[in-house]
């Protein structure tokens, strides 16, 4: 064989691998995709076939309805094409996966998106080690270290027993986001009943279908104001600020992300309330990873490449950005 990785050949839409013929996170629809998690920057549908862990194709069906299924579960390896496919778990959201990918001896890990730090709603990211490891880097600058999620989700409970005359609104992604808040905040001692935005009810219901407790949650449409008084609201990001949250009794708004660190973002979100949480590595975790993995070649999908391209540069590793398109559209 020639050169590392060259059954590997990364285009904007997506990752093809010539001897599986077959696509990961393809942007368009292919004959096989094979799906690293739910996120819609990373599964769409459409496709002929997919591959991925039973949870991610749960969701997928949630968002696109009936499709050729083929669950591999963590650990499992299956055969497709010429090229050995299994799972490995990502840390990201509920059934994230890294998917590695063995042919003619070389072994390619392609981690989707993934983050190191404990989180009740998924299974732990497994360092794999490999000849070719396959990161994203959206958080991949120096600046970013993403605070203690414990401590984050104790200062928002503070404010909401401080103000007890407000409720407390917290923007989140419907994906895996929202379900972490909420668990997070159950794990902390909150077990009042949480209310949630209409566009978030189908997944916090599969969630808890699929054996993630997230407590008594009710729909907060309709809801008399006096009875969301001292009360968290969860709703996606896009309805922080529009007609939908004025019915509510003086929220305080927050927003849950690792993009918060910038206090121009919550700025610009009208979020008085930044809670700095990320389902991404930052700067530590992606180095740390990389390190731990001890690839040859670092290949870096998408996000801030060059800081971390260079620093693999600085430390002996062959890396290369591959400017994949269209990602990190819904979660962060
Ligand atoms: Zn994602
Ligand atoms: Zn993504």
């Amino acid at each position: 064989m020639g050169r590392l990785g060259s059954w590997i050949e990364p285009f904007p839409e997506g990752i093809y691998v010539k001897p599986a013929d077959a696509w990961v996170d393809p942007m368009q629809p292919k004959a096989k995709a094979l799906v690293t998690h739910g996120h819609a920057d990373h599964a769409r549908g459409g496709h002929e076939a997919v591959w991925a862990t039973p949870e991610t194709l749960a969701i997928m069906g949630v968002r696109y309805g009936e499709q050729n299924e083929q669950p591999v579960a963590y650990g499992e390896t299956v055969r497709v094409g010429e090229v050995d496919v299994s799972f490995v778990p990502a840390g990201h959201v509920l059934g994230s996966a890294q998917i590695v990918l063995d042919y003619q001896g070389e072994r390619v890990v392609v981690s989707g998106d993934y983050k190191r730090r404990p989180d009740p709603t998924c299974e732990p990211f497994v360092v794999t080690p490999c000849d070719i490891f396959i990161t994203e880097a959206t958080f991949g600058l120096p600046v970013f270290r993403h605070p203690d999620t414990g401590a984050e989700i104790d200062r928002l409970l503070a404010r909401l027993n401080a103000e007890p005359e407000r409720c407390v609104l917290v923007g989140a992604y419907a994906l895996g986001k929202a379900q972490r808040v909420i668990k997070e905040m159950r794990l902390r001692g909150h077990d009042a009943p949480i209310y949630i935005h209409g566009a978030q009810e189908r997944l916090c219901n599969l969630y808890q279908e699929l054996g993630v407790d997230l407590g008594e949650l009710r729909l907060a449409t309709g809801v008399p104001k006096d009875e969301l008084r001292g009360k968290v609201v969860v709703c996606p990001p896009g309805a922080l600020n529009d007609r939908w949250s004025r019915r509510l009794p003086d929220p305080l708004t927050a927003m849950a992300s690792g993009w918060m660190r910038i206090r121009q973002r919550a700025r610009q979100r009208n979020v008085e309330f930044p809670l700095i949480m990320s389902d991404h590595a930052d700067w530590d975790e992606l180095t740390t990873t990389i390190k731990e993995v001890a690839p040859k070649e670092v290949w870096i999908t998408h996000g801030r490449e060059d800081a971390l391209q260079h620093w693999c540069m600085t430390n002996q590793i062959k890396a290369r950005a591959l400017h994949l398109v269209g990602r990190e559209d819904e979660d962060d």
